[in-house]
């Protein structure tokens, strides 16, 4: 189907932040699968753990036990606030288990009253119907029939009707990324997520964060709502956590999963073997203080070097945001159009983003050396941008 618009890059093969194209063009790459390769292209320990797991067992059913599951379960749980994990095998499913466990809580508490679920403008939650009614962006709902009842929106930083949701008796969840990705690298103040928390306590309403792409490292701590010293009740979790192999989590406290028990949810390839032999040897380079400490003195220079370019090309770069290395640069000309000039003029690959901006998402373990080459064909794109302006 003709869904994608699709760079004129045949990729054919990957080496850590390095991707090379058919034609033996060689690219820096900074998107990654869009936050998804953490760990670069073909990390040896992840095709380690492909191999091995591959002669011995892919896929059985969750009809039995499966040792690595429950393996990966207990990491996510040690190092999490939850208690109990649903595995799937994409973020927007990860998302329609944490809409489902949100509303399945008050049925089962004896509330079916509370379905509302709100979610905030700019947001991007996967496309499955759940999902696309969470985030409600006009363009992934039109056309898809009527809205589905009990989901409503909030505009970003509107703090009265915020309260006003979280007070109704109707509400069953709050829904945000606390570092929004697609919607363009906007993270939530980090008193606003500890006022957030408060609020719902007060109110019995259930937080679900989806850290589908601001989770697992990215931002500098293993957890985005890490920084804000808050925990939500449910999380969605995707991308990184297979570090490029399809696998998504839903985590969520055993109250709040109070609902979900044998029978009311499932996943015929959700946490096979396979992908929790990668899923794990993902998390524990990911989840280690070596990567943690590089992402964050990474991201810390880049965020330098790239304020001191927007200085320099104030007629190129509007602003430089987002967190960790979930980074932003917002741009004067299209950023479609520069994508494409990053590409071709300067060999970088960088992924586009909400409110015309670029997003740079390298590998978790770049090193500062390849950071430094971001910065320079970054800033080679900036002066081919400027040359277009001009002319
Ligand atoms: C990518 C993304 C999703 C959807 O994940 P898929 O694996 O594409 O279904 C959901 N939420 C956020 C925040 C994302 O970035």
């Amino acid at each position: 189907m003709g869904v994608y618009n699709r760079a004129p890059l045949e990729v054919e093969r990957g080496q850590g932040a390095r991707l090379w194209a058919a034609d033996g063009t060689e690219y820096l790459d900074c998107v990654m699968g869009i936050s998804t390769n953490a760990l670069g292209h073909a990390h040896p320990a992840l095709v380690q753990a492909v191999k091995d797991q591959a002669e011995k067992l892919w896929h059985v059913s969750n009809i039995f036990r499966i040792p690595g599951q429950e393996a990966l379960a207990d990491r996510l749980c040690e190092t999490s606030f939850a208690d109990v994990v649903f595995f799937t095998n994409s973020g927007t499913e990860a998302v329609e288990c944490a809409i489902k466990t949100a509303r399945k809580h008050f049925s089962a508490k004896g509330q079916p009253e509370r379905i509302d679920i709100y979610g905030f403008d700019g947001s991007f939650h996967g496309r499955t119907y759940g999902a696309i009614n969470a985030a409600a962006n006009p363009s992934y709902t039109n056309g898809f029939g009527p809205p589905m009842e009990g989901f409503h929106q909030l505009t970003f930083g509107d703090h009265e009707a915020l309260k006003a949701a979280i007070a109704s008796p109707t509400t069953a969840a709050i829904i945000v990324e606390p570092v929004q990705g697609e919607g363009g690298c906007r993270a939530i103040p980090e008193v606003c997520l500890r006022g957030l928390r408060q609020l719902c306590d007060e109110h019995g309403v259930l937080i679900i964060f989806d850290e589908v792409q601001c989770g697992m490292g990215r931002t500098g701590k293993l957890w985005a709502h890490e920084w804000g010293g808050m925990t939500p009740d449910i999380m969605a979790i995707a991308k990184a956590l297979g570090g490029g192999f399809p696998i998504g989590a839903c985590l969520a406290t055993t109250e709040a999963a109070s609902g979900m028990v044998v029978g009311v949810h499932g996943s015929t390839f959700g946490g096979n073997p396979l992908a929790m032999a990668v899923g794990l040897a993902a998390f524990n380079e990911i989840a280690s203080a070596a990567t943690l400490n590089n992402v964050n003195e990474v991201a810390g220079y880049l965020k330098q070097q790239l304020s001191g370019l927007k200085d320099r090309y104030p007629d190129v770069i509007v602003e430089v945001r987002g967190k960790g290395l979930l980074m932003g640069v917002k741009l004067i000309p299209n950023n479609r159009e520069f994508m494409g000039w990053a590409r071709d003029e300067a060999q970088l690959l960088v992924a586009g983003g909400g409110d015309n901006l670029v997003r740079i998402l390298p590998p978790l373990n770049l090193t500062l050396d390849e950071a430094r080459e971001v910065v320079e064909r970054f800033e080679k794109a900036c002066e081919f941008a400027r040359g277009k302006l001009v002319a």
